[in-house]
Parts: structure tokens; sequence; C-alpha cells
């Protein structure tokens, strides 16, 4: 097994990584909340959440990897309080929050497939589990933790003797009051506690709402990814990630309900990614216009090319987005593809001579996930004296972590693989329109695909296709 070293939020120091039981990774990520699409900053840290669990793929870790779906509960301050981000998508757009939840969950992961994020092995969302969060509430009821006040029920803080463990906040930073969107909660008996299930909130209109011991209600943000980690990955967690925002309150108030419900220390490490800024600050999805995966695309920008963008800073300093650097990213991007891509297949692989790079490469990304090192070694690789077959092998060997599709092949399948899902999704539909005898839908469709240039043909084995040359 490689070392790697990791930056812990918890101890606030980089420290060699050591999983709980040998070999494996058990590791949670905060999934998006979906009522919007996700800005490229919120895509920054699934990019470097995806190079940590490659990383620790690369290094012969097995990983689970767990991450939920925000469909319910958060508010739009992560302190409980202003409206209910779901209901404010499904407000904007005239349709229910399922919908919205169906649509933008979608529209997230295509952006991370676009990306080559890779999907979490589970992907759970929280409408799924109320009966696990009305458990762990109930337990840290019945165990003291939590209070009902108001018809809510809080967790409630002053019962540790350790909360910010963390971060150092300040008592005085967090006043109740201090922050704008903050406002006060007079059920609260300390001002950090926090709602682990709302029944009597201010939005009589909440669309999704489910029975509890407590009455008809819905559960509070932070509440989901406890009970979601716990269900998939059990009671002790390696790594837990997210983006730096979420250090307070989210992932402060997740440590200590989680601690206080299972009775013991619950997860070892903790990843913080920093924030994407753009050159007015924070990005923000109420900020109108805001930048997504799409509109980079419709700019002319691959997707990948923002990969390579983040990969080339780490993932512990701010990044401003400019498309000055983007251009950079773009020009050094199709750069290096090209160079891969004329790497000649045939030859002996030099293993000495290669082992020296994978050692490099395993050093850089162990040594906190240094991805713009790891880059330096691939640009090392392109300059060495070993021949094509090897250098060819080790990009590809490294870009299993990077996935930058360095080789053009690779570019061509990922071509021929959305072309093949396109026609069979085509194919499938026609089925559907004769069997439902539509012949002019179905016509339109064989018509549809003979302008791409796509013939089809009806079998006896079915409908079989081919790009006309
Ligand atoms: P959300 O969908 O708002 O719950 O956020 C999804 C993820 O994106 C969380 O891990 C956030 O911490 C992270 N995030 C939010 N804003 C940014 C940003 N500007 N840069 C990087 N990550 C962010
Ligand atoms: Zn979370």
């Amino acid at each position: 097994m490689k070392e790697i070293n990791l930056y812990n939020t918890l101890s606030k120091k980089v420290e060699p990584f050591v999983s709980n039981e040998a070999g494996k990774v058990k590791m949670y990520t905060c999934g998006p909340t979906v009522y919007h699409f996700a800005h490229i900053g919120n895509l920054r840290s699934y990019i470097m959440e995806d190079v940590l669990e490659k990383t620790f793929r690369y290094a012969g870790y097995n990983v689970k990897r767990v991450m939920n779906i925000t469909d319910v509960g958060h508010l739009s301050s992560d302190a409980d309080s202003g409206e209910d981000k779901m209901l404010m998508g499904a407000k904007r757009e005239h349709k229910t929050v399922m919908e919205i939840a169906a649509f933008y969950r979608k529209a997230f992961f295509d952006d991370c497939d676009k990306l080559n994020i890779k999907t979490p092995d589970v992907v759970e969302p929280a409408t799924n589990c109320i009966d696990e969060f009305i458990e762990m509430i109930q337990k840290l009821l019945d165990t003291g933790y939590a209070y009902t006040a108001g018809g809510n029920v809080y967790f409630d803080t002053g019962k540790l003797k350790t909360y910010y463990v963390l971060s150092n906040q300040k008592e005085e930073e967090l006043m109740v009051g201090a922050r704008e969107d903050v406002e006060e909660d007079a059920n609260k008996k300390n001002k950090t506690d926090f709602v682990l299930w709302f029944t009597k909130s201010k939005f009589d209109d909440q669309e999704l709402k489910w029975e509890s011991p407590w009455g008809i209600g819905y559960p509070g943000w932070h509440i989901e990814c406890s009970a979601i980690s716990i269900k998939h990955l059990g009671e002790q967690l390696d790594i837990h990630c997210g983006g730096i925002d979420n250090v307070f309150p989210h992932h402060t108030n997740e440590i200590a309900q989680s601690e206080a419900y299972l009775g013991h220390k619950w997860c070892n490490y903790w990843f913080h990614v920093l924030h994407l800024n753009d050159s007015t600050g924070k990005m923000s999805k109420s900020k109108g216009d805001f930048l997504t995966v799409p509109l980079l695309e419709q700019k002319g920008y691959s997707p990948l090319v923002y990969r390579m963008f983040c990969l080339q800073s780490h993932y512990r300093k701010p990044l401003v987005f400019n498309y000055d650097v983007l251009d950079n990213a773009k020009v050094a991007y199709e750069k290096l593809v090209k160079k891969t891509a004329s790497l000649a297949r045939e030859g002996e692989l030099e293993q000495e001579k290669m082992a020296v790079y994978q050692e490099e490469f395993a050093k850089a990304l162990g040594n906190d996930i240094n991805t713009s090192q790891a880059l330096t070694v691939v640009y090392d690789v392109l300059k060495a004296q070993m021949n094509d077959a090897s250098k060819r092998a080790l990009i590809e060997e490294f870009d299993s972590v990077l996935s930058l599709d360095m080789t053009k092949e690779a570019l061509e399948n990922k071509a021929d693989e959305s072309l093949a899902a396109y026609v069979e999704d085509m194919i499938e539909q026609r089925k559907e329109a004769r069997k439902n005898k539509d012949f002019a839908r179905a016509d339109a469709i064989r018509e549809e695909l003979l302008q791409k240039g796509i013939e089809i043909k009806d079998t006896r084995e079915g409908t079989t296709w081919s790009v006309l040359s």
C-alpha cells in the first residue's frame, strides 16, 4: 500500500492516512442540493474529491464511497433559517419539488460524466431515508441529547464537552443576528443548537412532509448526512469530504449528532476543498447567470479543460476563475492530448524506467493530493528517455486518477459511447412509437437518424444500425 499523506481538518495538520480496516476506505461525500444547476465552484469540490477517491484506488485500497442527494431540508441559510431551497426551486420553475429534484439530479450527473467524475458506489436521496432519520433523532431524544420546543426537535449542543472540534470558531462570530441571514429562534436553548426535525415551521406550504413521533414534518439538513453515512458505511467512517463552507455548521453538527448517537468517535479524517471564486467574490447560484459546465461548453471549452484548470492548483488554495487562465489551461490541455495521442503503441515496456515515474506520481498524490505536481510527472514522462509504448502505458495508468482522457482513443471511445447511447435510445423510442401504432413518429425518428448519417435496418434479430460512410 503506497503512503498517502492528507491534511486533516480535524487535527489541522498533514498526517499519514491510516484506514480503520486494512486495505479498505469508507468515504462519505456531501452531495448536491438539487434545486438548481451545480456551478463550476461546486464541481471543483467534486473533481478534487474524485481525485482523492481515485488516489486511494491507485494506492491499492478498496474504496466504498457514499454520497447523499439533498432533496429536502436544506434551508437557504445553513443555520436553519430562510426558505427551503427545494421549495424555492419548485416555485421558481412552477414544478413540484420531486420534479425539480429529478431534473437537477440528472443535470448534476450529466456534468459529472462530462468531467469524468466517477459516480459514488452509493448515491442516496434524503427522501429515501426518513425512517433512519427518525430512528436516530428518537435515540438522541431518549439519551437527552435532543429536546422538543415550539414543535421542532433540536440537538442540544450544550450537552457536549466540545462542540467546535473542526474549526476555531469564536462564539461572538456565531452570535445570532451577527450574520445577516440568521434570525433568532426563541426555541433554542443554546444559539448553536440546530433543528433535527421541523414540524412547526414557518412554511405552511412545505410540499414534502412525513409522519413522525413528533408530528408531521420533515428532517433538518445535517441529520441527513450522519444517518445516510451510518446506514451505508457503519459506525466508523475513514474520511468525510466537502467544500470548505461545510466545516461550520454542517460538518460540526454532523460530528456532534453522530458521536452523541454512536457513543464513540465517528470519522477520522476530514477533507475540505477550498472555494472557487469569481472576480466578484464567492460563486452563488442566486447570482443570475452563474457559471455552469454547459455554459463553458457553449463558449467552446471542453469540460475536461475545466478539470485540467482545477488540477493545476492545489485543493487547499482558493482559486479565482477567469477566462484568461482557462484559456491557458485549454492550450496546455490540447497540447498534452496531441502529444500523448502521437505516442506509438508498439514496443516492449521498459518496466524499470517506468517504475521511477510511477513512484514519482504516487509521491505527488500522496503529498496531500498535489495534482499540479502529478501533472508535472506526466510532462516528465513525455520528456523522458523511454520508448513511446512505455510512455503511453504510464500516461494511461496515471489517467486512472487524473481522468483527463489524455490518450486520443479514450476521447474517441467516449464519442462512440455517447453516439451508441443516443442511437439506441432513438431505436427504443421508435419501437415504442410502432407499438402504439404512431407510424408518423416512427418514420420521423428514422428520418432524423438518417439526417445524422445513421441508417437503421429492421431484421429478424431486431433493429440494427450503422454509420453511413
Ligand atoms: P450544495 O449543492 O450547495 O450543497 O454544494 C455542493 C458542494 O459544493 C458542497 O460540498 C459545497 O461545500 C461545495 N461548494 C459550494 N460552493 C463552492 C465553491 N464556490 N467552490 C467550491 N466548492 C463549493
Ligand atoms: Zn453533508
